[in-house]
């Protein structure tokens, strides 16, 4: 039996793309980042393609733990760093290195000595408003934490970047300028560039580059694909044909009767729907690949089932497997059908769709 809604994850795809940021920051280390399952391509399966990178990025500390708890050994940012005991203690067991943004963590990192010696990044806030401290309040946190006995030194120097995907922008200009001048004769390694940051602005390389979205294959710019990168796509959302027929033009499709068929038309369901991470709101329109060719979704896309227009694919047969968006059909494409960023659609597969690689058998 085969699975209705599947993900093939292209692990060599994920080699590719990561010397293609080796290429393109030939003088900084990789930290990948795999926060949110690996953009939803799975984290175990993502870091073991990836373990060649020379460190691992997640968001919160479960996923720290869990890279643990499968004997990964590499180093591991934590980017939202720890909030309260239990989280410090989490750090401080399984090895990770917490981003620190606020004087709450260094106050708490201060308060009681350490089993080991944890070695932080110390967050500037560059003009993004989100997480790090302030030009003023950067050179105070870092002599706390150099001061402190079961810090690591040199404490690793961090920022982000909000607007790198914009070509040419000033406020990226102001950020790298700004990150610079705060981090200037001092010791610690800095790390500060994303994926935008990686293709298209290579002040911001630093020590360390974190890139994200490119190691999936995709463009973190818009307008542009990963094809056009050099990427290649990682992620193949596929399901199946479940059922044809004809309907007559004039009749109406799916809930609410939203899509009315314009002539007589081959009407195709297929097995996948919102319940999978296919967005309800794709457009009428949004194509898929059936047999190597294209055919449009219609009418609303329900939470297990969608409907395509098969008139202009006579070949098509239930059974058929048919591609939501990878192979052949940009995730970038699909994602302007559903006025969103391809790192939604990545992230928004649920647990039913099983992850496979090329070949593995189901
Ligand atoms: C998610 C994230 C990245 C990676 O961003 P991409 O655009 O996917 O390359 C890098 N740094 C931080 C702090 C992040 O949150």
């Amino acid at each position: 039996m085969t699975p209705a809604a599947y993900a093939v994850v292209d692990t060599e795809a994920l080699r590719h793309n990561l010397a293609v940021v080796r290429r393109s920051a030939p003088g900084s280390k990789v930290m990948a980042v795999i926060k949110a399952n690996g953009y939803g391509h799975g984290l175990l399966r993502v870091a073991q393609a990836l373990r060649e990178a020379d460190a691992f990025a997640v968001a919160r500390v479960p996923e720290g733990i869990a890279l643990r708890e499968a004997g990964f050994i590499q180093r591991i940012a934590v980017l939202q760093g720890f909030i309260d005991d239990a989280e410090l203690a989490a750090h401080v067991r399984y090895g990770l290195e917490p981003v620190i943004y606020s004087f709450g963590q260094i106050y708490r990192l201060e308060r009681a000595p350490l089993a080991q010696p944890l070695l932080p990044w110390l967050k500037l806030d560059s003009g993004m408003n989100r997480l790090g401290v302030s030009k003023d309040e950067f050179p105070i946190c870092l002599r706390h934490l150099q001061r402190c006995p079961w810090v690591r030194q040199p404490v690793g120097l961090m920022s982000h970047l909000s607007r790198a995907d914009i070509p040419a922008d000033t406020v990226t200009t102001e950020q790298i300028a700004l990150f610079r001048q705060t981090i200037a004769y001092l010791e610690g390694e800095a790390s500060f560039a994303n994926s935008a940051g990686i293709l298209a602005w290579p002040d911001t390389h630093a020590d360390w580059v974190r890139p994200g979205i490119m190691l999936y294959g995709v463009s973190p710019f818009a307008g542009r694909s990963g094809e056009q990168e050099g990427l290649k796509p990682v992620m193949t959302l596929r399901s199946r044909l479940i059922a044809a027929k004809w309907i007559n033009k004039g009749e109406s499709v799916g809930y609410g009767g939203d899509w009315i068929a314009p002539r007589e038309t081959r009407l195709g369901t297929a097995s996948i729907g919102y319940g999978d991470g296919y967005p309800r709101h794709l457009a009428n329109g949004t194509p898929v690949l059936i047999r190597g060719q294209r055919a449009s979704l219609v009418g609303r896309v329900s939470m297990d089932m969608i409907s395509l227009d098969l008139t202009d694919c006579p070949d098509a047969r239930v059974g058929d497997a048919i591609t939501l968006w990878g192979e052949g059909l940009p995730v970038e494409e699909i994602a302007g059908y559903a006025n969103t960023i391809p790192y939604t659609l990545l992230c928004n597969l649920t647990q039913r769709v099983r992850i496979l690689e090329p070949g593995e058998s189901f």
